[in-house]
């Protein structure tokens, strides 16, 4: 089906939405994106991915030639134009043009992109059944080399470790950092449970802040279980009673096991079922 993309402040048929063979984000994935969904119409949690938006292009010194709310409404109207319900989106600001060589200074016209399609779902079954993961051993980016925290339109150390998964049968991966505990999967976040309580590494694991994230950590306290946002490691995964993922995409999924060891009793652990429903009423609401 034929989108209709947002592009510069103009909605235009996907043949139509083009960008530069100079564009930096093309040339050096120079730029940074957002994924997000809307449900029923409405964008899940609209401000906190725009400020996340903002927050990276602000990391890369990438000005973005629209305020925060002008984003929101861009977002808003891609989505209403393509009568998308229940879908995803992709939001995106490149660098822009410039010459072939690095020095962003001679890119003046940054792109902004939006586009609102279908969201490809992971098969109902994987819920159901929780997902087999491994450990890769592509690690997750230095902190100082290049920030976890920046959504940038370099996802090369993610898309390393996907491979690494696919190529061992697996849909994702699990992303030590250069400490060696666990950081995140290549495009989700990770939770453990044990004894009734939830963890998650903290943000200086080096890992992207997920809106998931956030939300799932909400929604736990709510409920009433304590949340630890700790240093994680390989080990801490092999004796915890249960495990799941976040991510937009994503929502909450169960892991079953890690490098092919049962974690708890090898199936999806009840709290986090529970968590899994409570997150989908929250976006339903
Ligand atoms: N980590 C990485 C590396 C990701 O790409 C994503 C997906 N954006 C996440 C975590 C989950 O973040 P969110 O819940 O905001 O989608």
């Amino acid at each position: 089906m034929s989108r209709q993309v947002y592009i510069n402040g103009k909605l235009l048929p996907q043949a139509e939405a083009t960008v530069s063979v100079f564009d930096h984000g093309l040339l050096y994935g120079d730029g940074v994106f957002e994924g997000l969904r809307s449900y029923g119409g409405k964008v899940f949690r609209l401000e906190e991915h725009v400020r996340r938006l903002y927050e990276s292009a602000l990391a890369i010194c990438l000005e973005i030639p629209l305020s925060p709310a002008e984003m929101c409404q861009a977002i808003n109207e891609t989505v209403a134009s393509n009568k998308i319900v229940d879908g995803y989106i992709r939001a995106l600001v490149t660098r822009g043009a410039g010459t072939l060589g690095l020095d962003p200074n001679r890119c003046s016209n940054p792109q902004v992109i939006i586009i609102a399609d279908a969201i490809a779902l992971y098969p109902d079954e994987l819920y159901e059944r929780g997902l087999e993961i491994i450990t890769a051993s592509t690690i997750r980016n230095h902190p100082a080399a290049l920030s976890p925290r920046i959504k940038s339109l370099n996802y090369l150390n993610n898309i390393l470790a996907k491979i690494e998964g696919l190529q061992a049968g697996c849909i994702e991966a699990l992303m030590l950092n250069h400490k060696g505990e666990i950081a995140e999967c290549t495009g989700d976040n990770i939770f453990l449970v044990r004894d009734g309580v939830l963890m998650t590494p903290p943000m200086d694991a080096g890992i992207l802040g997920g809106v998931t994230r956030d939300a799932v950590v909400e929604v736990a306290q709510l409920a009433g279980i304590e949340v630890l946002k700790v240093s994680l490691t390989r080990h801490d995964v092999f004796v915890a009673d249960e495990c799941f993922l976040t991510g937009t995409a994503a929502e909450v999924i169960p892991v079953v096991k890690l490098d092919d060891r049962k974690i708890g009793t090898g199936k999806p652990g009840p709290i986090t079922v529970d968590l899994k429903e409570r997150f989908h009423r929250l976006t339903r609401e």
